[in-house]
């Protein structure tokens, strides 16, 4: 069975949320370590070091993502953004190798319609600086799918099969979100389109490189190409699709992070991971 856990808040303290996972059942984490929608990465010192650390110690060291802030953007024309995007996502990954914790998500960003392969050389150019400046022992980052609004680079999973080449860092892998890849128009109602969705990614990104899921349903249709989150089973992927990618054993072991409204609105709670583990048989 996959590792179930969810998004979690971190205000107060990053070590803050393990407790705060704990008391939802999730046994993988994800965090904002800073304001998604700000510039601005993680301020570290030894006493929240040896804080954050002792706390995972304490939770046996689950699964821990990083995402970073939305306004990532390695892929647009405005290279001072560009510039504000690399040191900000070096920041979160020198941050997380400190910490010690898995790695960082992140979303590459808009093209704005110059086109995927007139960006790459820039996006692959920033993506290695990051590595360098980071330079990261232990914590990788990953490259997320979208749901590809707006120009929006890593909706088809060659995008990032592209990225991963073209860097050629073993440091960086890629993060699978449901509700991204159903809205690019990968089909996961059914047993067998989720499968298949499955062997798409197998193919072309390949397993080795799938590091976690982002387990969110869809209010939106398949290649809606938009990013709206719905509580598992209540969207537009529904419960037979999650069913078969929980129980597929090329999923086996990976951390599935929920990030979807919560059925109080205030985000992943325990009752979508009940429902997560009922699907999982
Ligand atoms: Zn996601
Ligand atoms: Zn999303």
């Amino acid at each position: 069975m996959p590792i179930l856990g969810g998004h979690v808040d971190s205000s107060g303290g990053l070590h803050l949320a393990f407790e705060r996972a704990a008391a939802m059942g999730f046994e993988s984490i994800q965090v904002h370590p800073t304001p998604p929608n700000y510039w601005g990465s993680p301020k570290l010192d030894d006493d929240r070091v040896e804080k954050f650390r002792e706390a995972a110690a304490a939770a046996g060291n689950p699964p821990f993502y990083f995402h970073a802030v939305y306004l990532i953007n390695l892929a647009g024309d405005d290279a001072t953004l560009r510039q504000r995007s690399e040191s900000t996502l070096a920041g979160y990954l020198a941050a997380a190798d400190t910490l010690g914790i898995s790695g960082v998500v992140f979303h590459t960003g808009s093209h704005k319609g110059a086109g995927f392969e007139t960006r790459l050389p820039t996006i692959t150019e920033h993506l290695k600086h990051v590595m360098e400046r980071a330079d990261p022992q232990q914590a990788r980052l990953l490259i997320e799918n979208n749901a590809g609004q707006g120009g929006c680079v890593g909706a088809r999973f060659e995008e990032i099969r592209a990225m991963l080449d073209a860097v050629g860092d073993p440091r960086i892998n890629a993060c699978f979100d449901t509700c991204h890849a159903f809205a690019s128009g990968y089909d996961e109602r059914t047993p067998e389109a989720a499968r298949q969705t499955l062997d798409d990614w197998t193919r072309v990104v390949g397993l080795d490189r799938l590091e976690a899921v982002h387990c969110n349903d869809s209010q939106t249709g398949l290649g809606s190409n938009r990013d709206r989150h719905a509580n598992i089973g209540d969207g537009e992927i529904g419960e037979a699709g999650f069913a078969a990618l929980l129980k597929d054993p090329r999923l086996a072991k990976v951390p599935f992070i929920l990030e979807v409204p919560g059925f109080d609105g205030r985000g992943p709670d325990a009752r979508n991971l009940e429902i997560l583990r009922r699907l999982a048989g």
